[in-house]
């Protein structure tokens, strides 16, 4: 049983040494990948659910290695927030994204607003206002323009203090999004004390909202609340007709989802979505 046991423990550490040695290797490869500027900023069209219209876009991160597939956030976006990188990458998405916003808008294209993802160890920084405020400043876009998005497993991690931090960002000017609303859990009257502009019903109920009850329910519970509370809602990974359906029936606001268009370079988002004012 002894050798058995310290075999078992040989092969362990074995494994996490492996582990480890990849997740190095990894963020040896995304701090290389940020000073030779190997990201890309992909935007996903946000719509009216009511008529269509284009209302803006969600800013999404993607990884181009030089002569390698693309890598997904999903992949790098958690080792970048374990390792702090995710500081200088989100700060560089943000800009990037309101550049190319304030770019549209100064044309004279129909653009409405930006949505950008606020990491949890951007929110927490005591100095995301003034990174904000130089971003914007930087890039001219006004920052009614701006909306981001904060995780609700976020803000509830924040505990009493986020009601005060989010007071702190809506003095910049821009609105707030909660992402992934549904997934956590926000009481009622916490949401109240939040200076919340939308919610975005996360992807997981709006999957199976024409053939689950539940889920249905759980739509129409969030958009009938927000309305109440004069927030508005937009549904996130609506890919059919019927989904959307459901949604105008509903009174939900805005969407996203492949039905309409996967996040795409911003050159192809330009040729399809934005027309002259
Ligand atoms: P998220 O913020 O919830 O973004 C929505 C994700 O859903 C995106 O995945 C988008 O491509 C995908 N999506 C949109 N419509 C549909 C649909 O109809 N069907 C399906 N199956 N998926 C849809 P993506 O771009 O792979 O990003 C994944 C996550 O990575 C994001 O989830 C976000 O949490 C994170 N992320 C991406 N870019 C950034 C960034 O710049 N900063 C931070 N902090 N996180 C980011
Ligand atoms: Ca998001
Ligand atoms: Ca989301
Ligand atoms: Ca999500």
């Amino acid at each position: 049983a002894k050798s058995q046991g310290r075999n078992t423990y040989g092969f362990y550490t074995e494994d996490l040494t492996r582990y480890a040695s990849q997740r190095l290797d990894l963020e040896t490869r995304l701090r290389r990948a940020l000073a030779q500027a190997e990201f890309v900023v992909f935007y996903q069209p946000v719509l009216s659910v009511a008529d269509g219209r284009l209302l803006g876009a969600e800013a999404l991160v993607r990884w181009q290695p030089a002569g390698e597939a693309m890598i997904s956030p999903a992949e790098f976006i958690p080792i970048a927030e374990e390792t702090g990188l995710i500081l200088p990458l989100g700060e560089w998405v943000l800009r990037e994204a309101c550049r190319q916003a304030q770019a549209w808008i100064s044309a004279g294209l129909a653009f409405g607003s930006m949505a950008v993802n606020l990491s949890a160890a951007q929110f927490k920084r005591q100095d995301v206002g003034a990174m904000l405020r130089e971003v914007l400043e930087e890039t001219g876009l006004p920052a009614g323009r701006l909306e981001l998005e904060i995780t609700e497993s976020n803000l509830m991690d924040q505990g009493e203090r986020a009601a005060a931090m989010l007071d702190r960002l809506k003095e910049l000017g821009l609105r707030l999004a909660i992402d992934d609303f549904g997934t956590g859990y926000s009481s009622l009257a916490y949401l109240k004390r939040f200076a919340i502009d939308k919610l975005k019903i996360d992807r997981s109920f709006v999957k199976d909202l024409a053939d689950d009850r539940n889920d249905l329910a759980i739509a129409a519970a969030v958009v009938a609340m927000a309305r109440a509370l004069e927030i508005s809602v937009q549904a996130e990974g609506v890919e059919t007709a019927s989904q959307l359906a459901l949604l105008a029936t509903l009174g939900c606001g805005a969407y996203q989802g492949y039905l309409c268009s996967p996040p795409v370079p911003a050159a192809e988002f330009e040729a399809r979505f934005l027309r002259h004012r």
